[in-house]
């Protein structure tokens, strides 16, 4: 094949790509696609998602359903996610018949379970929390001592399914479940690292960001980048380049980290995908994660990681007994300030705890910009229109 035909192939409006999962990463995915003409088809069970009504091509299905993803995904030439809680038994279907299926449907599967996830770095000596897999967490919470973190082998996510047990008490409300018990880990700062690797082998990391959680376990603001020594940079990039490498993983992989009291730097989870602590990539780095996601499942060239300046990111999530039309109130007013930058996900109900939006903003310095969260978290509210 010339090469000006590949050239050709590589992207653009003939090349069918596919999302499974209609979010708020697969919009922000959208929207960046639209910048080369790519064109995105959406699978996800809710008509009313934030990407049902600006994907190319929009099909309601069950995302686990194996049938529904086989039926969706066949005639397009790469399926990815944006969610990892997806069938993939579907997908290797899929990939079988010649579709490209990135990230690999095996690595979907080991990081869908955070016991497996948690084997593989054992095994592969890279730094984690000691832990043990255990069949019943209510049964064995207190076999590791305590304090302990009991996490949902499969299906939480945000927070949900995760909880640290502290009291005999405490024990006696373990999720009655496959799980993992770890170590608590004494956090100094929780940092992640996105790795991208594209198909050709090319690997590039994001600048290290520090995340500051709520007491939902969400993320409420992240400030990047991280303010942490040279050191210790140069090492969370390095752990989160060997979990790529150990995995041989191709795609967009965020890398979550804890920096313990102690300086070390451990390995708490992966996601296969766009991720919270990369929204600040829009606006703050030579490419956002979501175009870098696309160019590295193409092999197209990976795009410049380095920030151009220092941002902070502030969630928006349904506050306390939010439940309807979604309102954000303080927000227009400060529209206002320079160097801020609105991403409302377009959810047509806010419930408490959902993430509706976010709100970058951009300042000389990390603690410059993270002062500018702060005061906005004050002033902007996320309730229900009455
Ligand atoms: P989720 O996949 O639901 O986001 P995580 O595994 O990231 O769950 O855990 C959520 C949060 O719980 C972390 O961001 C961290 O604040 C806390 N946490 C998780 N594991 C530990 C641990 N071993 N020690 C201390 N805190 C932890």
């Amino acid at each position: 094949m010339a090469e000006g035909t590949q050239d050709a192939l590589a992207f653009g409006p003939d090349v069918r790509i596919g999302f499974l999962g209609g979010g708020q990463l697969g919009r922000m995915t959208i929207q960046a696609a639209l910048d080369l003409d790519m064109r995105i088809e959406v699978l996800d069970p809710d008509p009313q998602c934030p990407c049902a009504r600006i994907a190319h091509q929009f099909t309601q299905g069950d995302l686990n359903d194996a049938e529904a993803v086989i039926a969706w995904g066949r005639s397009l030439d790469v399926v990815t996610v944006e969610i990892e809680n997806v069938s993939t038994e579907g997908l290797t279907a899929l990939k079988a018949m010649g579709v490209k299926v990135l990230p690999d449907p095996a690595h979907l599967a080991l990081i869908r379970d955070k016991g497996l996830q948690k084997q593989f770095y054992a095994e592969h000596g890279i730094p984690t929390s000691d832990f043990a897999l255990v069949e019943d967490g209510r049964a064995e919470a207190l076999s590791r001592g305590l304090p302990v973190v009991q996490k949902l082998r499969t299906g939480g996510y945000d927070g949900r399914g995760v909880q640290v047990i502290r009291t005999e008490e405490e024990a006696r409300y373990a999720f009655d479940a496959p799980s993992v018990l770890e170590d608590a880990v004494d956090i100094e700062k929780e940092l992640s690292v996105i790795v991208a690797r594209s198909t050709t082998g090319e690997v590039k990391t994001y600048p290290v960001v520090e995340s500051v959680f709520n007491e939902l376990n969400l993320v409420d603001y992240l400030v990047a980048p991280a303010r942490i020594s040279e050191a210790v940079e140069a090492e969370a990039r390095r752990v989160a380049l060997s979990v790529v490498e150990a995995m041989d993983f191709v795609g967009l992989l965020a890398v979550e980290l804890f920096l313990d009291k102690e300086g070390n730097i451990l390995v708490n989870e992966v996601a296969p995908r766009a991720h919270n602590s990369g929204h600040h990539t829009i606006e703050a780095c030579g490419t956002s994660q979501f175009e870098q996601h696309l160019r590295a499942i193409l092999g197209l060239p990976l795009g410049d990681t380095a920030q151009r300046s220092a941002a902070a990111m502030l969630n928006l999530i349904g506050g306390a007994g939010a439940n309807g039309v979604p309102l954000y109130t303080g927000l227009a007013a400060a529209l206002a300030e320079p160097g801020l930058h609105p991403h409302i996900y377009g959810k047509v109900a806010v419930r408490e705890g959902r993430k509706m939006g976010h709100v970058t903003v951009l300042a000389d310095s990390p603690d410059a910009a993270e002062q500018r969260v702060l005061a906005l978290r004050d002033h902007i509210s996320t309730v229900h229109a009455h």
